[in-house]
Protein backbone atom coordinates (compact mmCIF):
# COMPACT_ATOMS: atom_id res chain seq x y z
CA UNK A 1 0.00 0.00 0.00
CA UNK A 2 1.31 3.65 -0.52
CA UNK A 3 2.12 5.29 2.73
CA UNK A 4 0.80 8.92 1.92
CA UNK A 5 2.14 9.62 5.90
CA UNK A 6 5.91 8.92 4.61
CA UNK A 7 5.61 11.77 1.76
CA UNK A 8 8.14 14.04 2.09
CA UNK A 9 7.98 15.82 -1.05
CA UNK A 10 4.98 17.69 -2.74
CA UNK A 11 5.44 18.36 -6.61
CA UNK A 12 1.87 19.16 -7.89
CA UNK A 13 -1.05 19.46 -9.17
CA UNK A 14 -3.46 16.08 -7.37
CA UNK A 15 -3.47 13.43 -10.08
CA UNK A 16 -6.93 12.75 -8.86
CA UNK A 17 -8.30 15.67 -10.86
CA UNK A 18 -7.08 14.36 -14.39
CA UNK A 19 -10.00 11.91 -15.67
CA UNK A 20 -7.76 9.53 -15.84
CA UNK A 21 -7.80 8.59 -12.46
CA UNK A 22 -11.24 8.04 -12.38
CA UNK A 23 -10.83 5.70 -15.73
CA UNK A 24 -7.69 3.72 -15.28
CA UNK A 25 -7.29 0.55 -13.47
CA UNK A 26 -5.97 0.53 -10.04
CA UNK A 27 -2.20 0.92 -9.74
CA UNK A 28 -0.42 -2.61 -8.59
CA UNK A 29 0.00 -2.28 -4.85
CA UNK A 30 3.09 -0.97 -3.46
CA UNK A 31 4.93 0.32 -0.73
CA UNK A 32 7.72 2.67 0.33
CA UNK A 33 11.25 2.06 0.66
CA UNK A 34 12.10 1.42 5.15
CA UNK A 35 15.47 -0.50 4.53
CA UNK A 36 18.75 -0.77 2.43
CA UNK A 37 18.41 -2.92 -0.79
CA UNK A 38 20.54 -3.24 -3.98
CA UNK A 39 20.58 -3.01 -7.63
CA UNK A 40 21.94 -3.56 -10.91
CA UNK A 41 20.16 -0.72 -11.72
CA UNK A 42 18.47 2.09 -9.76
CA UNK A 43 15.81 4.03 -11.63
CA UNK A 44 14.42 7.53 -10.32
CA UNK A 45 10.98 8.08 -11.67
CA UNK A 46 8.15 5.75 -12.48
CA UNK A 47 7.09 7.45 -15.31
CA UNK A 48 6.68 6.07 -19.23
CA UNK A 49 10.93 6.57 -19.11
CA UNK A 50 11.78 5.07 -15.76
CA UNK A 51 9.20 2.31 -16.30
CA UNK A 52 9.89 1.53 -19.80
CA UNK A 53 13.61 1.55 -18.93
CA UNK A 54 13.25 -0.98 -16.06
CA UNK A 55 10.89 -3.44 -18.03
CA UNK A 56 13.98 -3.55 -21.37
CA UNK A 57 16.49 -4.11 -18.40
CA UNK A 58 14.35 -6.97 -16.58
CA UNK A 59 13.75 -8.73 -19.80
CA UNK A 60 17.60 -8.68 -20.19
CA UNK A 61 17.78 -10.53 -16.81
CA UNK A 62 19.06 -7.34 -14.51
CA UNK A 63 17.76 -6.61 -11.11
CA UNK A 64 15.57 -3.03 -11.06
CA UNK A 65 14.93 -1.22 -8.35
CA UNK A 66 12.71 2.10 -9.16
CA UNK A 67 11.73 4.59 -6.69
CA UNK A 68 9.27 7.20 -7.15
CA UNK A 69 7.99 10.11 -4.55
CA UNK A 70 4.38 9.37 -5.28
CA UNK A 71 2.72 7.09 -7.31
CA UNK A 72 3.77 5.40 -10.78
CA UNK A 73 1.98 8.13 -13.39
CA UNK A 74 1.97 10.71 -11.17
CA UNK A 75 3.99 13.03 -13.65
CA UNK A 76 2.89 13.83 -16.92
CA UNK A 77 2.78 9.87 -17.83
CA UNK A 78 -0.51 9.90 -15.89
CA UNK A 79 -1.84 13.50 -16.83
CA UNK A 80 -1.44 13.57 -20.44
CA UNK A 81 -3.38 13.69 -23.80
CA UNK A 82 -2.79 10.33 -24.11
CA UNK A 83 -1.43 10.85 -27.67
CA UNK A 84 0.39 8.49 -29.73
CA UNK A 85 2.33 10.09 -32.76
CA UNK A 86 5.47 8.57 -34.51
CA UNK A 87 6.64 11.79 -36.03
CA UNK A 88 8.47 14.96 -35.25
CA UNK A 89 6.06 18.05 -34.96
CA UNK A 90 8.46 20.43 -35.46
CA UNK A 91 10.93 19.59 -38.09
CA UNK A 92 11.47 17.74 -41.16
CA UNK A 93 13.64 14.58 -40.57
CA UNK A 94 16.40 15.96 -42.52
CA UNK A 95 16.65 19.12 -40.11
CA UNK A 96 16.60 16.83 -37.37
CA UNK A 97 19.16 15.08 -38.72
CA UNK A 98 21.59 17.42 -38.91
CA UNK A 99 20.28 19.18 -35.53
CA UNK A 100 21.38 15.76 -33.56
CA UNK A 101 24.21 15.07 -36.02
CA UNK A 102 25.12 11.62 -37.89
CA UNK A 103 25.02 8.26 -36.73
CA UNK A 104 22.90 9.09 -34.16
CA UNK A 105 20.40 11.92 -36.27
CA UNK A 106 19.19 8.66 -38.31
CA UNK A 107 18.96 6.40 -36.00
CA UNK A 108 16.51 8.40 -34.10
CA UNK A 109 14.80 9.70 -36.73
CA UNK A 110 14.40 5.27 -37.15
CA UNK A 111 13.61 5.30 -33.65
CA UNK A 112 10.48 7.98 -33.85
CA UNK A 113 9.31 7.25 -37.05
CA UNK A 114 8.71 3.57 -35.33
CA UNK A 115 7.67 4.53 -32.19
CA UNK A 116 3.81 4.10 -32.04
CA UNK A 117 4.63 0.29 -33.66
CA UNK A 118 6.87 -0.32 -30.56
CA UNK A 119 4.37 1.47 -28.06
CA UNK A 120 1.92 -1.07 -29.36
CA UNK A 121 3.51 -4.03 -29.26
CA UNK A 122 4.46 -3.18 -26.15
CA UNK A 123 0.81 -2.79 -24.89
CA UNK A 124 -0.20 -5.91 -27.09
CA UNK A 125 2.88 -8.02 -25.28
CA UNK A 126 2.03 -7.93 -21.83
CA UNK A 127 -1.65 -7.28 -22.08
CA UNK A 128 -1.57 -3.70 -21.24
CA UNK A 129 -5.05 -2.85 -20.67
CA UNK A 130 -5.57 1.13 -21.32
CA UNK A 131 -7.97 1.01 -24.15
CA UNK A 132 -5.49 1.58 -26.88
CA UNK A 133 -6.18 2.13 -30.42
CA UNK A 134 -4.05 2.73 -32.95
CA UNK A 135 -6.34 4.22 -35.57
CA UNK A 136 -3.90 6.66 -36.89
CA UNK A 137 -2.90 10.41 -36.20
CA UNK A 138 -4.79 13.27 -38.42
CA UNK A 139 -1.90 16.55 -38.62
CA UNK A 140 -4.79 18.90 -39.49
CA UNK A 141 -3.54 22.19 -41.97
CA UNK A 142 -4.95 25.43 -41.27
CA UNK A 143 -3.15 27.60 -44.10
CA UNK A 144 -1.71 26.75 -47.87
CA UNK A 145 1.40 26.79 -46.12
CA UNK A 146 1.26 24.10 -43.90
CA UNK A 147 -0.38 21.75 -46.25
CA UNK A 148 2.70 22.31 -48.62
CA UNK A 149 4.65 21.11 -45.85
CA UNK A 150 2.75 18.32 -45.29
CA UNK A 151 3.52 17.03 -48.85
CA UNK A 152 7.56 17.01 -47.85
CA UNK A 153 6.29 15.02 -45.16
CA UNK A 154 4.28 12.61 -47.04
CA UNK A 155 7.99 12.03 -49.34
CA UNK A 156 10.06 11.72 -46.33
CA UNK A 157 7.87 9.71 -43.75
CA UNK A 158 6.84 6.98 -46.94
CA UNK A 159 10.81 7.13 -48.14
CA UNK A 160 10.91 5.21 -44.76
CA UNK A 161 8.03 2.38 -45.57
CA UNK A 162 5.44 4.35 -44.26
CA UNK A 163 2.12 4.35 -45.84
CA UNK A 164 1.28 8.53 -44.93
CA UNK A 165 -1.20 10.22 -47.00
CA UNK A 166 -2.40 13.45 -47.82
CA UNK A 167 -5.94 14.71 -47.21
CA UNK A 168 -8.21 16.76 -48.99
CA UNK A 169 -10.34 19.16 -46.67
CA UNK A 170 -13.07 17.32 -47.63
CA UNK A 171 -11.35 14.34 -45.98
CA UNK A 172 -10.13 15.82 -43.04
CA UNK A 173 -13.55 17.10 -42.43
CA UNK A 174 -14.95 13.08 -42.74
CA UNK A 175 -12.18 11.98 -40.02
CA UNK A 176 -12.18 15.25 -37.61
CA UNK A 177 -15.27 16.24 -37.76
CA UNK A 178 -14.30 19.93 -38.50
CA UNK A 179 -14.53 21.91 -41.96
CA UNK A 180 -11.83 24.33 -40.74
CA UNK A 181 -9.20 22.90 -42.23
CA UNK A 182 -6.97 23.91 -45.61
CA UNK A 183 -5.97 19.80 -45.66
CA UNK A 184 -4.01 17.74 -43.65
CA UNK A 185 -1.85 14.64 -43.30
CA UNK A 186 -2.97 11.08 -42.24
CA UNK A 187 -0.85 8.86 -40.17
CA UNK A 188 -1.89 5.13 -40.15
CA UNK A 189 0.91 4.35 -36.87
CA UNK A 190 -0.50 7.15 -34.76
CA UNK A 191 -3.28 6.15 -32.13
CA UNK A 192 -4.53 6.56 -28.62
CA UNK A 193 -4.30 5.29 -24.96
CA UNK A 194 -5.63 5.93 -21.70
CA UNK A 195 -2.19 6.99 -20.08
CA UNK A 196 -2.07 6.58 -16.72
CA UNK A 197 -3.68 3.30 -17.31
CA UNK A 198 -0.79 2.60 -19.64
CA UNK A 199 1.26 3.79 -16.79
CA UNK A 200 -0.01 1.58 -14.19
CA UNK A 201 0.15 -1.36 -16.55
CA UNK A 202 4.01 -0.31 -17.51
CA UNK A 203 4.33 -0.47 -13.89
CA UNK A 204 2.31 -3.90 -13.00
CA UNK A 205 4.67 -5.46 -16.23
CA UNK A 206 8.09 -4.55 -14.20
CA UNK A 207 6.72 -5.82 -11.03
CA UNK A 208 5.96 -9.07 -13.11
CA UNK A 209 9.78 -9.39 -14.81
CA UNK A 210 10.87 -9.14 -11.16
CA UNK A 211 11.69 -5.28 -11.10
CA UNK A 212 10.60 -3.57 -7.70
CA UNK A 213 8.86 -0.18 -7.14
CA UNK A 214 8.69 1.63 -3.87
CA UNK A 215 6.39 4.73 -3.97
CA UNK A 216 5.95 7.70 -2.10
CA UNK A 217 9.74 7.31 -2.01
CA UNK A 218 11.60 10.14 -3.19
CA UNK A 219 15.07 9.60 -3.94
CA UNK A 220 17.13 12.47 -1.98
CA UNK A 221 20.66 12.43 -3.21
CA UNK A 222 22.80 10.29 -5.69
CA UNK A 223 26.37 9.34 -4.24
CA UNK A 224 29.48 7.55 -4.71
CA UNK A 225 29.63 4.30 -3.10
CA UNK A 226 32.82 2.29 -3.96
CA UNK A 227 32.65 1.46 -7.59
CA UNK A 228 28.69 1.66 -7.42
CA UNK A 229 26.38 4.17 -6.44
CA UNK A 230 23.56 5.07 -3.53
CA UNK A 231 20.42 6.61 -3.50
CA UNK A 232 19.11 7.88 -0.71
CA UNK A 233 15.70 8.16 0.37
CA UNK A 234 14.05 9.02 3.82
CA UNK A 235 13.62 5.71 5.58
CA UNK A 236 16.34 3.32 2.72
CA UNK A 237 18.78 3.41 0.96
CA UNK A 238 19.59 1.88 -2.66
CA UNK A 239 23.22 0.86 -3.97
CA UNK A 240 23.32 -0.23 -7.86
CA UNK A 241 26.06 -0.22 -10.26
CA UNK A 242 23.98 2.15 -12.87
CA UNK A 243 21.53 5.19 -11.62
CA UNK A 244 19.18 6.35 -14.27
CA UNK A 245 17.60 9.30 -13.50
CA UNK A 246 13.67 9.85 -15.03
CA UNK A 247 12.28 12.73 -13.39
CA UNK A 248 10.87 14.30 -16.45
CA UNK A 249 9.30 17.52 -15.52
CA UNK A 250 8.41 16.84 -11.76
CA UNK A 251 12.06 17.09 -10.66
CA UNK A 252 12.18 16.24 -6.65
CA UNK A 253 15.28 18.91 -7.28
CA UNK A 254 18.00 18.17 -4.15
CA UNK A 255 18.63 14.80 -5.82
CA UNK A 256 21.06 15.24 -8.55
CA UNK A 257 22.16 19.38 -9.02
CA UNK A 258 21.17 21.63 -11.13
CA UNK A 259 19.19 18.75 -13.44
CA UNK A 260 15.82 21.32 -13.11
CA UNK A 261 18.27 24.21 -15.17
CA UNK A 262 18.47 21.62 -17.96
CA UNK A 263 15.08 22.41 -19.33
CA UNK A 264 12.40 24.95 -19.02
CA UNK A 265 8.70 24.22 -17.37
CA UNK A 266 6.37 24.64 -19.42
CA UNK A 267 2.57 24.40 -17.68
CA UNK A 268 -0.40 23.21 -19.34
CA UNK A 269 -3.90 22.58 -18.49
CA UNK A 270 -5.56 18.96 -19.71
CA UNK A 271 -9.35 18.83 -19.75
CA UNK A 272 -11.87 16.25 -20.59
CA UNK A 273 -15.88 16.95 -21.85
CA UNK A 274 -19.23 15.03 -20.62
CA UNK A 275 -19.49 11.61 -22.49
CA UNK A 276 -20.80 13.08 -25.83
CA UNK A 277 -23.84 10.98 -26.97
CA UNK A 278 -22.70 8.23 -29.19
CA UNK A 279 -24.36 10.30 -32.63
CA UNK A 280 -21.99 12.95 -32.04
CA UNK A 281 -18.96 11.15 -30.86
CA UNK A 282 -19.65 9.47 -34.79
CA UNK A 283 -20.23 12.50 -36.64
CA UNK A 284 -16.65 14.26 -35.02
CA UNK A 285 -14.32 11.33 -35.06
CA UNK A 286 -16.08 8.29 -36.71
CA UNK A 287 -12.42 6.45 -36.61
CA UNK A 288 -11.18 7.65 -33.23
CA UNK A 289 -8.09 8.63 -34.84
CA UNK A 290 -6.14 11.24 -32.78
CA UNK A 291 -5.83 14.99 -34.25
CA UNK A 292 -3.57 17.84 -33.87
CA UNK A 293 -3.32 20.98 -35.81
CA UNK A 294 -0.79 23.03 -37.43
CA UNK A 295 -1.17 25.88 -35.67
CA UNK A 296 1.55 27.11 -33.40
CA UNK A 297 -1.39 27.58 -30.58
CA UNK A 298 -2.53 24.20 -31.60
CA UNK A 299 -6.05 23.00 -30.56
CA UNK A 300 -5.86 18.70 -30.67
CA UNK A 301 -8.47 16.37 -29.65
CA UNK A 302 -9.22 13.19 -29.59
CA UNK A 303 -11.97 10.75 -27.38
CA UNK A 304 -11.52 8.42 -24.64
CA UNK A 305 -12.58 5.16 -24.54
CA UNK A 306 -16.47 6.97 -23.15
CA UNK A 307 -16.91 9.09 -25.90
CA UNK A 308 -15.25 11.97 -23.81
CA UNK A 309 -13.60 14.65 -25.89
CA UNK A 310 -9.83 15.39 -24.58
CA UNK A 311 -7.95 17.84 -25.03
CA UNK A 312 -4.89 20.37 -23.77
CA UNK A 313 -4.26 24.11 -23.86
CA UNK A 314 -0.71 26.01 -22.38
CA UNK A 315 -1.40 28.59 -20.03
CA UNK A 316 -1.27 32.62 -20.96
CA UNK A 317 -2.96 35.32 -19.11
CA UNK A 318 -6.14 34.34 -17.46
CA UNK A 319 -6.07 31.22 -19.59
CA UNK A 320 -5.26 28.10 -17.16
CA UNK A 321 -5.04 30.11 -14.21
CA UNK A 322 -8.84 31.27 -14.51
CA UNK A 323 -10.62 27.87 -14.63
CA UNK A 324 -13.88 29.13 -15.34
CA UNK A 325 -12.69 31.39 -18.28
CA UNK A 326 -10.60 29.02 -19.50
CA UNK A 327 -13.69 26.16 -20.24
CA UNK A 328 -15.57 29.05 -21.37
CA UNK A 329 -12.56 30.00 -23.70
CA UNK A 330 -12.65 26.03 -24.62
CA UNK A 331 -16.21 26.00 -25.20
CA UNK A 332 -16.19 28.77 -27.62
CA UNK A 333 -13.11 27.62 -29.57
CA UNK A 334 -14.55 23.86 -29.99
CA UNK A 335 -17.99 24.62 -31.27
CA UNK A 336 -16.34 26.65 -33.58
CA UNK A 337 -14.03 23.80 -34.55
CA UNK A 338 -16.64 21.26 -34.38
CA UNK A 339 -19.85 22.34 -34.98
CA UNK A 340 -21.78 19.17 -34.13
CA UNK A 341 -21.09 20.34 -30.69
CA UNK A 342 -24.16 21.80 -29.43
CA UNK A 343 -23.43 21.23 -25.57
CA UNK A 344 -20.32 21.23 -24.38
CA UNK A 345 -19.53 20.71 -20.72
CA UNK A 346 -15.96 20.09 -19.41
CA UNK A 347 -16.10 17.87 -16.17
CA UNK A 348 -12.41 17.43 -15.52
CA UNK A 349 -9.51 19.98 -15.26
CA UNK A 350 -5.92 19.47 -14.31
CA UNK A 351 -2.36 20.95 -14.38
CA UNK A 352 0.54 19.18 -15.43
CA UNK A 353 4.36 20.59 -16.73
CA UNK A 354 5.87 19.87 -20.08
CA UNK A 355 9.99 19.60 -19.94
CA UNK A 356 10.83 21.84 -22.77
CA UNK A 357 14.02 21.52 -24.78
CA UNK A 358 15.13 24.33 -26.72
CA UNK A 359 15.50 21.77 -29.68
CA UNK A 360 11.97 20.29 -28.82
CA UNK A 361 13.65 16.81 -28.24
CA UNK A 362 14.85 14.93 -25.50
CA UNK A 363 18.51 14.83 -24.26
CA UNK A 364 20.26 11.81 -22.65
CA UNK A 365 22.75 13.11 -20.23
CA UNK A 366 25.54 11.17 -18.87
CA UNK A 367 25.95 13.06 -15.31
CA UNK A 368 28.43 10.90 -14.29
CA UNK A 369 30.31 7.52 -14.99
CA UNK A 370 27.25 5.41 -13.97
CA UNK A 371 24.49 8.05 -14.11
CA UNK A 372 22.37 8.80 -16.74
CA UNK A 373 19.18 11.36 -17.09
CA UNK A 374 16.85 11.60 -19.82
CA UNK A 375 14.71 14.59 -20.01
CA UNK A 376 13.25 17.36 -22.36
CA UNK A 377 10.53 16.04 -24.35
CA UNK A 378 8.66 19.02 -24.97
CA UNK A 379 5.73 17.89 -24.87
CA UNK A 380 6.13 14.66 -27.24
CA UNK A 381 6.16 11.41 -24.60
CA UNK A 382 3.98 9.22 -24.85
CA UNK A 383 5.61 7.03 -27.92
CA UNK A 384 9.07 8.49 -27.32
CA UNK A 385 9.10 7.92 -23.68
CA UNK A 386 8.41 4.28 -24.35
CA UNK A 387 11.36 4.25 -27.28
CA UNK A 388 14.10 6.24 -24.75
CA UNK A 389 13.59 3.47 -22.06
CA UNK A 390 14.90 1.22 -24.11
CA UNK A 391 17.77 3.14 -25.01
CA UNK A 392 18.33 3.24 -21.22
CA UNK A 393 18.40 0.41 -21.33
CA UNK A 394 20.76 0.03 -23.37
CA UNK A 395 23.07 2.15 -21.84
CA UNK A 396 23.04 0.41 -18.89
CA UNK A 397 23.62 -2.74 -20.28
CA UNK A 398 26.93 -1.49 -21.48
CA UNK A 399 26.03 -0.82 -24.95
CA UNK A 400 28.95 2.17 -26.09
CA UNK A 401 28.26 5.62 -26.56
CA UNK A 402 28.96 5.62 -30.15
CA UNK A 403 26.40 2.51 -30.42
CA UNK A 404 23.29 4.03 -28.71
CA UNK A 405 20.70 5.53 -30.55
CA UNK A 406 20.87 9.31 -28.94
CA UNK A 407 24.25 11.09 -28.03
CA UNK A 408 25.57 10.85 -24.86
CA UNK A 409 25.83 14.72 -23.77
CA UNK A 410 27.35 16.76 -20.73
CA UNK A 411 24.84 18.06 -18.83
CA UNK A 412 23.77 21.56 -19.98
CA UNK A 413 21.30 24.17 -18.87
CA UNK A 414 18.21 25.56 -21.23
CA UNK A 415 18.67 29.58 -22.04
CA UNK A 416 17.63 31.33 -18.81
CA UNK A 417 15.74 33.34 -21.67
CA UNK A 418 13.86 30.51 -23.03
CA UNK A 419 10.31 30.39 -20.86
CA UNK A 420 10.23 34.24 -21.26
CA UNK A 421 10.95 33.54 -24.94
CA UNK A 422 8.14 31.11 -25.39
CA UNK A 423 5.79 33.63 -23.47
CA UNK A 424 6.66 36.52 -25.82
CA UNK A 425 6.71 34.46 -28.88
CA UNK A 426 2.98 32.58 -28.73
CA UNK A 427 1.31 35.64 -29.69
CA UNK A 428 3.18 36.77 -31.87
CA UNK A 429 2.90 33.16 -33.86
CA UNK A 430 -0.75 33.01 -33.62
CA UNK A 431 -0.81 36.34 -35.11
CA UNK A 432 0.83 35.03 -38.21
CA UNK A 433 -1.06 31.74 -37.97
CA UNK A 434 -4.27 33.79 -38.05
CA UNK A 435 -2.86 36.02 -40.82
CA UNK A 436 -2.36 32.91 -42.99
CA UNK A 437 -5.32 31.59 -42.04
CA UNK A 438 -7.68 34.62 -43.69
CA UNK A 439 -4.92 35.21 -46.91
CA UNK A 440 -6.04 31.48 -47.48
CA UNK A 441 -9.65 31.72 -47.37
CA UNK A 442 -10.15 30.22 -43.59
CA UNK A 443 -11.64 32.23 -40.97
CA UNK A 444 -9.21 31.47 -37.95
CA UNK A 445 -10.15 30.40 -34.73
CA UNK A 446 -11.68 32.15 -31.85
CA UNK A 447 -9.30 32.32 -29.02
C1 LIG B 1 -1.31 17.94 -20.00
C2 LIG B 1 -0.26 17.20 -20.80
C3 LIG B 1 -0.59 16.70 -22.05
C4 LIG B 1 0.36 15.97 -22.78
N1 LIG B 1 -0.04 15.35 -23.93
C5 LIG B 1 0.81 14.51 -24.56
C6 LIG B 1 0.35 13.74 -25.66
O1 LIG B 1 -0.84 13.75 -26.00
N2 LIG B 1 1.24 12.95 -26.32
C7 LIG B 1 2.56 12.89 -25.93
O2 LIG B 1 3.33 12.17 -26.57
N3 LIG B 1 3.01 13.58 -24.85
C8 LIG B 1 2.17 14.37 -24.15
N4 LIG B 1 2.59 15.02 -23.04
C9 LIG B 1 4.01 14.84 -22.59
C10 LIG B 1 4.22 13.50 -21.88
O3 LIG B 1 3.20 13.27 -20.96
C11 LIG B 1 5.58 13.49 -21.16
O4 LIG B 1 6.59 13.87 -22.06
C12 LIG B 1 5.93 12.13 -20.58
O5 LIG B 1 4.90 11.64 -19.79
C13 LIG B 1 7.22 12.21 -19.78
O6 LIG B 1 7.42 10.98 -19.13
P1 LIG B 1 8.59 10.82 -18.08
O7 LIG B 1 8.57 9.43 -17.63
O8 LIG B 1 9.86 11.34 -18.65
O9 LIG B 1 8.23 11.83 -16.89
P2 LIG B 1 7.05 11.79 -15.83
O10 LIG B 1 5.87 11.07 -16.29
O11 LIG B 1 6.84 13.20 -15.37
O12 LIG B 1 7.65 10.93 -14.64
C14 LIG B 1 8.64 11.40 -13.79
C15 LIG B 1 8.39 10.78 -12.42
O13 LIG B 1 9.55 10.97 -11.62
C16 LIG B 1 9.15 11.21 -10.28
N5 LIG B 1 10.30 11.87 -9.62
C17 LIG B 1 10.87 13.03 -9.93
N6 LIG B 1 11.89 13.29 -9.11
C18 LIG B 1 11.97 12.23 -8.24
C19 LIG B 1 12.83 11.90 -7.15
N7 LIG B 1 13.82 12.68 -6.76
N8 LIG B 1 12.61 10.74 -6.50
C20 LIG B 1 11.62 9.88 -6.90
N9 LIG B 1 10.78 10.16 -7.92
C21 LIG B 1 10.95 11.32 -8.58
C22 LIG B 1 7.91 12.08 -10.43
O14 LIG B 1 7.10 12.01 -9.27
C23 LIG B 1 7.24 11.46 -11.66
O15 LIG B 1 6.28 10.49 -11.33
C24 LIG B 1 1.69 15.79 -22.28
C25 LIG B 1 2.02 16.29 -21.03
C26 LIG B 1 1.06 16.99 -20.28
C27 LIG B 1 1.45 17.50 -18.92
Amino acid sequence: MTNLASRTVRIGDPLQHSIWYKTAPAAPETGSLNSAVSADVCIIGAGFTGLSAGIHLAERGRRVVVVEAEEAGFGASGRNSGHCTPTFHSFELEQFRRMIGEPFGSRMVRAQCDSTNFLFELIRKYGIECDAIQSGYVEAAHSRAAFQAQQKKVADYNALGKQTRLLTAHQVEELTGSPRYFGGWFHPEGGNINPLAYCRGLARTLIELGGDIYTATPALKIAPAGSAWRVDTPNGQIVADKVIYAGGAYLAPSCWQGMEKTYALLPIIGLASQPLPIEVQNQILPRRNTVLETRHDPASYRLDRDGRLITSIMLEGRRGGDEDYTKELLTTRFRWLLPQLLELRWENYWHGRLDMQPRLFPRLFGLAPGVAAMNGYSGRGVATGTVVGKVLADWATGTPPEALTLPLESRGNAPQLMKAAMRIMLPYLRFADQRAARRDGLRPPPY
